[in-house]
C-alpha cells in the first residue's frame, strides 16, 4: 500500500489514532437540517414538524417529500414573509396563532417540534422561548419541542442530531437500582429496527429501547444504567446529552456490512455478559447470509477505487467496510465532521494509503477527483451530472441515507447500491 500523502493543513502524524486528516473550509454542497424531516416524520408516527422558515424551505421539504402531498401531512412550513423578516410584525404572536389553528385542526398531533431554519436564526428568533411558551399552554395533549435545521454551518445528518438531542431532556430518567439496559440510537427504518430487536432477543438481552421511539410519547428511559449504541455515526450532540444524563456509549464499529454489523451486536453482548458460544450461535446464520449477498458485487468492486466527497457523514463506515469487506481501495474520504471517538475504530481500519479530509472547500476536492481519477465518487447530487459529464461514474449519497443499509439483512443490498454505478457504467461502454 502506498505511504499516506503528506499535504498541506494536515495534522502531524503522532499517535495511531491522529492519522493525518486534511482540514478544509470553503464553499460547501450539502442539504441542510430540515432533509432529515423526510426520515423522522415517517419514524416518529405522532410526531408533527412545523418548519419555521421561508419559501426555500417550504420548497425543499416539498421536492423533497412531495408525495406527502397525497397523505395526512405530518410536516409543514410556517412561511415568513417579508414584513416577519423586517421585523414589522411579532413573529412569537403569529407563531403561537399558527401552532394554536394546527392543533385545533389536528388532535392526533401528541409530540410538536418547531424547526429553525436559516430566515428564523438569521433575525434570531427565538424557537425555545416559543416552546416553552407554547409547550405550558398545549401541556399535557401536546408535547412541544423545538430544534434547529438551519443550513448555516451544518450539513444535512445533523437535523436528525439536533431533534434527538431536544428529545433526551424529556427521556423518563431510570430507577438507580434498575437493571442494565440497552439503548439504541439513531433512526432506523422499522425492518432494520426490527431485525435488531429479534437479535438482542435471541441473544438474551431483553431490555432494549430505540431513541427516537415509533411513538414519541413512548420514549425510554435514560440514566446510568443505560448502555447505548450508536446506530448512525452523525450523533454527536445526541451521544452527549445521553451521557449528561448518565448513559454509557458502547465503543463499537458501526453496524454495516457482515463485519461491521457483528462487531456492533458483540459491543452489546459483551457489555451484557452474553456467553460467546451463545453469541456465535445466534449471529452466525444472518452473518453467513450477509457474507454471501456482498460477494455478489465483490466481482464489480474489488479492486476499484473510490472517493467520497463530504455529504452525509457515513462516509468513514462506509469507506471501511467497502476496503475491507469488498476490497475496494477508499482514495479520498471526505466528510463534513469527523468525530474521532465515534469514529476510532474505524480510522483504525482504513487503509493507511485513503486521504482523509475533514470539512469542504468545493472546488478543491473537484480538482483532487479530477487529478485521482477513482472509478466511483459518492458526492452530492449537485456535483454528481457535471462529474458525469466529465466521464467519471458517481453515487449519490443522499441514496444512502435514505435507504435500508444497516445490518445483515441489508449488507448485500449496502454493497450493490455501490456496484449498480459502475456495472451501469459498463453496459454504457460497450
Ligand atoms: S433552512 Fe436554510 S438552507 Fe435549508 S431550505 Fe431553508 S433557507 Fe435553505
Amino acid at each position: 500500500m502506498n505511504a499516506p500523502a503528506t499535504l498541506p493543513g494536515c495534522d502531524a502524524p503522532q499517535a495511531k489514532a491522529a492519522r493525518p486528516v486534511l482540514r478544509e473550509r470553503g464553499q460547501r454542497e450539502v442539504f441542510c437540517g430540515l432533509t432529515g424531516i423526510i426520515w423522522l416524520h415517517r419514524k416518529m408516527q405522532d410526531a408533527f414538524f412545523l418548519v419555521v422558515g421561508s419559501r426555500t424551505c417550504a420548497h425543499l421539504l416539498q421536492s423533497a417529500a412531495g408525495v406527502m402531498i397525497f397523505a395526512e401531512p405530518r410536516f409543514a412550513t410556517a412561511i415568513m414573509e417579508e414584513r416577519d423578516l423586517a421585523g414589522m410584525v411579532d413573529c412569537q404572536d403569529e407563531l403561537d396563532r399558527v401552532v394554536g389553528q394546527l392543533l385545533d385542526r389536528r388532535p392526533d398531533i401528541k409530540t410538536l417540534f418547531l424547526v429553525g431554519s436559516c430566515p428564523s436564526e438569521v433575525i434570531k428568533l427565538d424557537l425555545a422561548k416559543a416552546a416553552e411558551r407554547l409547550g405550558a399552554r398545549h401541556m399535557p395533549q401536546v408535547r412541544i419541542l423545538n430544534y434547529s435545521g438551519s443550513g448555516i454551518e451544518t450539513t444535512f445528518t445533523q437535523g436528525e442530531d439536533a431533534c434527538l438531542a431536544a428529545l433526551v431532556p424529556e427521556m423518563p430518567a431510570s430507577p438507580i437500582d434498575a437493571p442494565q439496559e440497552l439503548l439504541i440510537v439513531g433512526s432506523l427504518p422499522d425492518i432494520v429496527e426490527d431485525q435488531f430487536l429479534r437479535l438482542f432477543d435471541q441473544l438474551g438481552i431483553d431490555r432494549v429501547g430505540c431513541l427516537p421511539a415509533r411513538n414519541a410519547r413512548d420514549l425510554p428511559q435514560v440514566g446510568p444504567n443505560t448502555r447505548y449504541l450508536l446506530a448512525q455515526p452523525f450523533l454527536a450532540d445526541t451521544a452527549m446529552a445521553l451521557e449528561n444524563r448518565g448513559a454509557q456509549r458502547l465503543d463499537a464499529l458501526f453496524p454495516f456490512g457482515a463485519e461491521g454489523t457483528t462487531h456492533w451486536l458483540k459491543a452489546a453482548a459483551d457489555a451484557f455478559g452474553i456467553d460467546e458460544m451463545h453469541f456465535n450461535a445466534v449471529i452466525a446464520p444472518a452473518r453467513e447470509r450477509a457474507k454471501r449477498a456482498i460477494q455478489h458485487s465483490r466481482k464489480t468492486l474489488e479492486g476499484k477505487r473510490i472517493t467520497f466527497l463530504p455529504d452525509s457523514q457515513l462516509e468513514i463506515p462506509l469507506a471501511r467496510f467497502l476496503a475491507t469487506e469488498l476490497d475496494m481501495e477508499p482514495v479520498e474520504i471526505g466528510t463534513p465532521y469527523l468525530h474521532r471517538d465515534h469514529c476510532a475504530q474505524e480510522l483504525d481500519l482504513i487503509p493507511p494509503s485513503a486521504r482523509i479530509s475533514e470539512g469542504q472547500h468545493v472546488d478543491k476536492q473537484l480538482d483532487r477527483v479530477r487529478a485521482d481519477k477513482p472509478d466511483l465518487t459518492v458526492c452530492g447530487l449537485g456535483l454528481a451530472n457535471p462529474l458525469e459529464a466529465e466521464g467519471l461514474s458517481t453515487k449519490w449519497a443522499i441514496e444512502l441515507v435514505f435507504s435500508p443499509i444497516h445490518g445483515f439483512d441489508q449488507a448485500g443490498d449496502l454493497a450493490e447500491l455501490f456496484a449498480r454505478p459502475l456495472r451501469r457504467r459498463d453496459v454504457l461502454e460497450v
